[in-house]
């Protein structure tokens, strides 16, 4: 809703608004995928082609401040007859009538606006129900005069109109006191105007933004106050703030609050929680007959939905959509997905704006969103994103799968078996890449695919677990089929004698994202190890005209005295000679400033490795260390040991639990010892990704493994220097620190003695 002066509004999305009743039903249905539904749609104008039949009409009228547009299916103008296509799987009479209501609504506002438009007494209306597996189609009709059409017209937008003026004046608060909006600090901290003044540039500029900005300069509300300065003048509809991990959530949403307090800005922020962590009923399943708190959703969320957009004093967090929830007797979850349509901050997971079914990025496409992104931590995007693209099949869960499979599901799953075997026979290696997914394979996952959700249509009852699970892994690998290409390798990896796993692996996800970027008026992603961008800008596909800034620094070489222990090797076949110098390494550097340090390694066995021969030979030193899967507790105990004035050592990982993410500022932390380089490990994957990154970039060794390792060094490092205040010490144990292309990749204010 970009304009203000009146309110747009699409055909679907006033319908969704008027129209949606009864129960909220998220089982899984066989619903086509869009690609389906898009088939079934040319399929049926297909059937319609000659004569004078018109497919996709545009309509559009007004009523008061409202304008409405929308596209009808179809229209034949000898018969005087809108069509309106649904494509559906299985049963007709399966499709729930509250849905069936919403389609009638909608072909109705298209009837009303095809009358005004053509200045007809009555028109022909059909709601075309097409079977995607038989192709067979089901219509249901009547004839409706201009004057029922507009009554029905008037009365959906009657009942909108009362929220869109509610919504056109929040709008316009929102704007004015954007406008009027002041740093809510007396001064910026040093480097925050830099990364604010960048922000706003490249908000203004309609392009995106690679920041690389230290920690400690307030970077939160440093990103988030300069695309609210932008949003009125640059009409923007949305903020989306994207962190990787709950406290990165947290602090966008302590910043959010500041500013909202400072300004008293009529600002509505919603946080997005997984389903798991906000769901009232883990026991039931999402549909009325399960949880009460789906029954009657729909007939419910009106008065909840106005509630949670008055709550503008409050953060529309996780517990405010709990207790506005649970008060009108609806579930938080959906509610809060409900509010990302209506709220102008919102703060989530990346996955709601970069995975293939995001749900903000699909309501932004949708809506038109003018939409300004943010991603906190964002050197974690391209392993993220990596992951959200890749699909992985085991012949354990087929096996699972096909004993629990009813008989006429068997067939289908022993032919995927076939194909497999095949796959097999022709990849002998414990791991091998293979050129592409054979015909025979993807023709089997096919049919399989079909066959399962054939088989859902006719039993609507819910799958064996297992069989459900292997299910949407094959959607899901046949999802990765159809866009397979240079950016992903097909794999076989030989788990042991009996089984294998096939997998289609990303490497590059750069085309599944470049559309994200491309959409998006503007999208920001920070981090303090963000280099050097062109690694983020060729991974992530990022606009050619996307901007850079390194922030300055707040600190000083002063600071932090940083070592290079060049006579040391941490590589593989050095490590048992390693043990002996880096404790003295680091009992020496303990005995001349005692107190708390942090000790890296690259996997646990070196670091229990290193911990034994360092308490073996200084036992009198406190010591600590990471263990394999951690609970929460733990990882808290471990955390608590660095006491202000505290003396010890933890050991742990890079690029675990306590490599990033951690605050220790003052006496908490003074020092840090990194014993590796944090490079990916030598296996067969990652000399693949080798490959292909020389092939696609001309930089395979740096793309694979010196950039992923130092980015995990840098932040490891970054744990020791938090404020003005702190002084500290880093050790960078390895011969290869002291090579010109690594400290290239140290930040610049270090000052690294390689002596
Ligand atoms: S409360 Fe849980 S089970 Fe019920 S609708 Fe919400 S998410 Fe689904």
């Amino acid at each position: 809703m970009s304009e203000v002066a009146g309110y747009s509004i699409a055909v679907r999305a006033l319908c969704e608004f008027t129209a949606k009743q009864g129960d909220l039903d998220l089982r899984f249905t066989p619903s086509p995928t869009a690609q389906e539904g898009i088939a079934g749609h040319a399929v049926v104008a297909s059937r319609r082609e000659g004569g004078n039949y018109k497919a996709e009409v545009t309509l559009e009228g007004d009523f008061g401040p409202l304008h409405v547009r929308g596209r009808a299916d179809g229209y034949d103008p000898d018969r005087n007859l809108i069509e309106e296509v649904k494509t559906y799987r299985g049963r007709f009479d399966s499709i729930p009538a509250n849905h069936r209501h919403l389609h009638w609504a909608q072909l109705r506002i298209y009837g009303h606006l095809m009358c005004r438009q053509l200045g007809l007494e009555q028109v022909n209306l059909a709601l075309v129900y097409f079977d995607i597996g038989s192709q067979q189609e089901t219509v249901l009709s009547e004839t409706r005069s201009a004057l029922e059409l507009a009554g029905h017209f008037e009365d959906h937008c009657g009942r909108f109109l009362a929220w869109a003026e509610l919504e056109l004046a929040h709008r316009a608060a929102r704007d004015a006191a954007l406008d009027a909006l002041r740093f809510p600090h007396a001064d910026f901290r040093p480097g925050q105007r830099q990364l604010a003044e960048a922000i706003f540039r490249a908000n203004a500029g309609k392009r995106s933004l690679l920041a690389q900005a230290p920690t400690g300069i307030g970077k939160t509300v440093g990103t988030l106050f300069p695309v609210l300065k932008a949003a009125p003048r640059e009409g923007l509809d949305k903020v989306v703030f994207l962190a990787a991990k709950t406290p990165g959530r947290q602090l966008a949403l302590d910043a959010a609050a500041t500013l909202k307090r400072s300004g008293s800005l009529p600002l509505r922020v919603l946080e997005l929680t997984a389903r798991d962590k906000a769901c009232e009923h883990p026991d039931k399943a999402c549909h009325g007959e399960s949880c009460p708190l789906a029954r009657g959703f729909y007939d419910r969320l009106p008065a909840a939905r106005a509630a949670a957009a008055a709550t503008s004093a409050a953060l529309l967090d996780r517990a405010t959509l709990r207790e506005i929830g649970l008060a009108h007797e609806v579930c938080p979850y959906y509610l809060g997905s409900e509010m990302a349509r209506w709220s102008d901050v919102i703060v989530g997971d990346y996955n709601y704006w970069f995975d293939g079914g995001a749900m903000l990025y699909a309501l932004a496409l949708a809506n038109g969103w003018k939409t300004s992104v943010l991603a906190d931590e964002a050197h974690n995007l391209v392993a993220r994103a990596r992951s959200m693209y890749t699909a992985t099949l085991e012949r354990a869960a087929l096996r699972a799968a096909k004993a629990v499979a009813p008989p006429g599901l068997v067939k289908p799953l022993d032919k995927i078996g076939r194909a497999w075997l095949d796959v097999s026979r022709a990849a002998p290696l414990p791991y091998q890449v293979l050129d592409s997914v054979s015909e025979k394979l993807a023709n089997a996952l096919q049919n399989a695919g079909s066959a399962i959700t054939e088989h859902l249509a006719a039993f609507p009852v819910p799958l064996d677990p297992a069989l459900q699970e292997f299910y949407f892994s094959v959607l899901q690998f046949l999802r990765l089929i159809e866009s397979f290409g240079e950016h992903s390798i097909f794999d076989l990896t030989r788990i042991d004698e009996r089984d294998t796993a096939l997998c289609i692996r990303n490497v590059v996800p750069a085309p599944f994202l470049a559309p994200r970027f491309g959409f998006a008026h503007s999208t920001t992603l920070f981090s303090a190890t963000l280099g050097p961008w062109h690694y983020f800008a060729d991974l992530l596909g990022m606009p050619a005209d996307t901007a850079w800034v390194d922030v300055d620094s707040p600190f000083h070489a002063h600071q932090l005295q940083v070592h290079v222990a060049r006579a040391i090797s941490t590589r593989y076949q050095h490590r048992a000679a390693s043990l002996r110098p880096i404790a003295e390494l680091m009992a020496r550097q303990y005995r001349e400033q005692p107190g708390n340090y942090l000790a890296f390694f690259s996997s646990f066995d070196y670091l229990a490795q290193a911990a034994d021969a360092f308490e073996k030979a200084h036992p009198d030193v406190p010591t600590w260390r990471q263990s394999r899967r951690m609970s929460e507790p733990e990882r808290a105990a471990f955390l608590e040991r660095f006491t202000p004035g505290g003396r010890g050592i933890g050991f742990a990982v890079l690029g675990g639990s306590f490599g990033e993410g951690v605050d220790l500022p003052g006496e908490r932390l003074i020092g840090a010892f990194v014993a590796t380089l944090g490079l990916p490990q030598l296996n067969p994957v990652n000399e693949q990704l080798r490959e292909r990154m020389q092939a696609m970039f001309g930089a395979g060794y740096d793309y694979t493994y010196l950039y992923p390792g130092l980015q995990k060094v840098v932040q490891a490092a970054g744990r020791v220097i938090r404020t003005e205040q702190d002084r500290g010490t880093v050790w960078l144990i390895d011969d290869r620190f002291a090579r010109a292309d690594v400290l290239d990749l140290l930040p610049a204010w270090w000052e690294v003695d390689v002596t």
